[in-house]
């Protein structure tokens, strides 16, 4: 068995502590513990618990293990999509009382269960420190630090779980374990991007790096250019360097109140993400990686928006444009390499401009750099060497049903089939229905031997990601 070790922190323990009551359906506290950012899915865990601290987790293990109940966690409910059916299950949503601690010296933070990503920006920017973090700060720092983490400074520095130091976490024997590179090491690397299963994720360190700012923003174009940028950006995406990062989209606005009206109800294709600068001497290299790309396209067709600025790295969280509500949506994901021209022409004869998609998202996000590189103590999953991870989203609830929009991607993956790696970024798996795989049959027998001496009797099992299975 693990060996118990004392928490680095014991914030996350409260000392006045009243046994977190589970509530059934029906119940008060049953509607709120299972509320989720993607509201499309539905759960019905037979209990929910909302565990405020590591003893609230505890007693959440033992009462599920005294009634047999497997047990799930919830964050935010950002992957509830890829998640099993959660019937006869105790829910656990964290929501701890604990704060993100920073330690500028050592440029760590301390990230409690139930923190998202604006607690720990908010947290590291008075500091001149930036975290890994997604594109959204709704999403939680510690679902999207177990799966991997696609950032955009991860082509600088790597996939966001290579920056974990530590893990505490309450087990299926509701002991406490704090994992790192010198305590528990193998499951310390099976819980970096392993597929989840290992128990409830009490808290995690992670490095965290100087900036001084970022060069971020979006531009954007109506969709009738999206076959002349789209190649000329998968062409510069090949030797592009390091410090800058993009996304490219074509979106579908919908004629909603916070959406600029000169998008409202438009197809267009965006161009988005940043260059890091670490410091203000490197102020001018940065803007002069950033115009390599935008200049010329911008110079071939006049944007609609045009954002890019240097500013405070906080600012990053904005950039994307992110809905910051819930809403209902479905997704597809597959990393992909080599696409051409003709590709481009094939996709957006099904979903660009004269199509009739409703899709709200189609993505090709840049990888390559530090994503591609394995990291010396990294966990399961600590690269991927795919050139981009192609993601599609679509909004329920609009004009298109439910069946349309599904049709709609299932069309935009045939057309990119031949460009599937066999690969996904767990973060970004959206379905059960789809085929996803993280790594090789060898890692993930690993991994499987890592959970099944950690949780024997597979009381965490609702919580392992179909991927390799
Ligand atoms: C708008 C939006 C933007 C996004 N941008 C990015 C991006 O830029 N890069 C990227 O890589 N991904 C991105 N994602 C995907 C996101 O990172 C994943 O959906 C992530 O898994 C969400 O984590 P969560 O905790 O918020 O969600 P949840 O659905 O609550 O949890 C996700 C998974 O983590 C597990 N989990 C959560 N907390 C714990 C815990 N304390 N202990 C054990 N297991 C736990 C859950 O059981 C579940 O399996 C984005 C998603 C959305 C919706």
């Amino acid at each position: 068995m693990p060996r118990a070790c004392p928490l680095r922190s014991v914030d996350v323990m409260t000392t006045q502590h009243t046994a977190p009551l589970a509530s059934s359906p029906g119940e008060p506290g049953y509607t709120d513990a299972i509320a989720a950012f993607n509201l499309l899915p539905s759960i019905t865990p037979a209990r929910t618990v909302v565990a405020r601290s590591a003893l609230d987790a505890q007693a959440a293990i033992r009462y599920a293990t005294e009634r047999g109940r497997p047990v799930s966690v919830i964050t935010t409910g950002h992957s509830l999509g890829s998640s099993q059916p959660l019937d006869g299950a105790l829910l656990v949503r964290t929501a701890f009382e604990a704060t993100v601690r920073v330690d500028p010296l050592r440029r760590t933070a301390q990230i409690p269960a139930g923190a998202t990503w604006a607690d720990v920006v908010a947290a590291a920017t008075p500091h001149g420190l930036v975290a890994l973090h997604g594109s959204s700060g709704t999403v939680g720092a510690i679902g999207y630090l177990l799966r991997g983490g696609l950032s955009f400074y991860g082509r600088e520095f790597g996939i966001a779980a290579n920056s974990i130091t530590s893990i505490t976490i309450a087990l299926a024997d509701s002991s406490i374990v704090t994992a790192s590179a010198t305590s528990d090491a193998e499951l310390f690397w099976a819980l970096r991007g392993g597929g989840g299963g290992f128990g409830i994720v009490l808290e995690i360190e992670i490095e965290l790096r100087p900036m001084w700012k970022v060069l971020t923003g979006i531009t954007i174009w109506d969709s009738t250019h999206a076959a002349d940028i789209i190649p000329r950006w998968l062409d510069w995406a090949k030797t592009a360097p390091p410090e800058i990062s993009t996304s490219l989209r074509v979106l579908n606005l919908p004629p909603l109140p916070g959406i600029p009206p000169m998008l409202q109800g438009r197809q267009v294709i965006a161009i988005d993400g940043s260059v890091s600068i670490v410091g203000p001497n490197l102020l001018g290299q940065s803007v002069s990686i950033a115009d390599e790309l935008l200049a010329p396209l911008r110079a071939s067709a006049e944007p609609i928006l045009d954002t890019w600025d240097a500013v405070e790295p906080d600012a990053l969280l904005l950039t994307h444009m992110d809905p910051p509500e819930p809403l209902p949506y479905i997704g597809d994901h597959f990393l992909v390499s080599g696409v051409d021209e003709a590709d481009v022409t094939a996709l957006l004869a099904l979903i660009g401009p004269g199509s009739d998609s409703m899709l709200s998202a189609v993505e090709f996000r840049q990888l390559g750099g530090a994503i591609a590189e394995p990291s010396a103590a990294g966990g399961a999953f600590d690269r991927t060497g795919a050139e981009h991870a192609f993601l599609v989203v679509a909004a329920i609830g609009g004009p298109a049903t439910v069946e349309a929009q599904h049709a709609t991607m299932a069309a935009a993956r045939a057309a990119l089939s031949h460009r599937d790696t066999g690969y996904t970024a767990p973060t970004f798996v959206e379905s059960t229905d789809q085929p996803s795989r993280t790594f090789d049959d060898y890692t993930a027998a690993r991994v499987e031997s890592i959970r099944s001496r950690v949780d024997p009797t597979g009381l965490f099992s609702l919580m392992v990601s179909r991927a390799n299975r």
